[in-house]
């Protein structure tokens, strides 16, 4: 069923079918990713949100098969331009890392190699990705940081990774990471290790630059202001599954599944009398993770068929679905009244800190 959200994306990108990852610990097997179903379609910009632990990154990492031992891809499909990057071999899959999908991580200065400069790496991977002379490579690699605004970016490329600050350093990774051309870039949580002053400059830059090459972004981020201010479209996840997924305006202003609805009502709002709303229970041990829907301990729609059977993603409406029971045919969905409860500024004034913590 989950093909109805499929069929919504004309032109996707990538689509994540139906993906299963198992890390196998010393505690037991932690059942990472339970069925997860993403799509992307062309210029579309995706948010990929939840609390820690939900799965995010181990998604985005299985785009790229960056998946290591204990870790495994056990099951699924990630479908990129139609060509199943999971029937690749690892030499195929190399030819689409960097160039076709690059990946910008939270900490810029951990992915940067300390020991060579800046305007090295950035041009070694024009050198390696664009089949260019080093020479050329250089020369173009001063231009690129000049793009990424970096005030006199000569100087810049001399100087290693130690020497920038964070807001630069991703400034640099970005020229990095965008100088093959990329048709995605995953970004995960590409500005929660900056200073809030300068988190808007860089994923403006981000998504500017994304724009000019015609790229797609996957936004990992816990940040809804983030996701309001910047996604085309929002996938939310819990415990290793997609629950709901739509246009972004669609999702904050209209949540439905029973956890979305919990996190948005659970966001600080000086509007709102008394205490905070948490959901109740805790976040499940995905080494025993409850059967059927994942959240149903915590659900307050729960019902007994909802600890039976894992819910598809079911149509909402039109580009809008949930994995919930609630909107199965002849269901009714979620009570229109528990929408009153929901603070009234998430999508039309997006709060920065509007994070989505531990629900526990
Ligand atoms: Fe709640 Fe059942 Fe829907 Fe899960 S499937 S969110 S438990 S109503």
């Amino acid at each position: 069923m989950a093909e109805q959200m499929f069929d919504t994306v004309s032109s996707p990108i990538l689509e994540v079918r139906d993906l299963f990852v198992n890390f196998y610990t010393y505690r037991g097997v932690v059942r990472a990713l339970n069925g997860v179903n993403l799509t992307i379609g062309r210029g579309e910009i995706v948010g990929l949100v939840g609390e820690t632990g939900c799965g995010k990154s181990v998604t985005a990492r299985s785009v790229l098969r960056l998946i290591r031992y204990p870790g495994k891809i056990e099951g699924g499909q990630i479908l990129f331009e139609g060509q199943d990057l999971l029937a690749l071999s690892e030499r195929e899959m190399r030819e689409f890392r960097g160039r076709q999908i690059s990946m910008i991580m939270q900490e810029p200065k951990v992915s940067l190699n300390p020991a060579f400069t800046i305007g090295a790496q950035i041009a070694e991977s024009i050198a390696i990705h664009d089949y260019k002379p080093l020479d050329d490579a250089q020369t173009e690699a001063i231009e690129i940081l000049r793009t990424v605004r970096i005030a006199d970016p000569e100087q810049v490329a001399h100087q290693y990774p130690h020497e920038l600050s964070g807001g630069m350093a991703q400034r640099a990774m970005l020229a990095m990471m965008l100088a093959p051309r990329p048709k995605l870039l995953i970004a995960d949580e590409p500005t929660s290790a900056l200073d809030v002053t300068i988190q808007a400059q860089i994923l403006n830059l981000m998504t500017e630059l994304v724009e000019q090459i015609e790229a797609s972004i996957l936004l990992i981020t816990h940040d809804l202001g983030v996701v309001a201010e910047t996604c085309d479209k929002v996938a939310v996840m819990y415990a290793g599954n997609v629950v709901e997924y739509g246009t972004t305006e669609e999702v904050l202003t209209n949540p439905a599944h029973p956890y979305t609805r919990g996190l948005l009502r659970a966001l600080p709002n000086l509007a709102r009398q008394g205490p905070l709303y948490t959901i109740r229970g805790s976040v499940p041990d995905l080494v025993d993770p409850p059967a059927g829907c994942r959240f149903h301990p915590r659900c307050e729609y729960a019902m007994s068929e909802c600890a039976v059977e894992r819910p598809d993603l079911l149509t909402v409406k039109q580009g809008h679905f949930a994995a919930c029971v609630l909107y199965e045919e002849g269901r009714d969905g979620i009570p229109d009244a528990a929408h009153d409860e929901l603070p009234a500024n998430v999508w039309a004034n997006p709060d920065a800190s509007a994070t989505v913590g531990e629900q526990s």
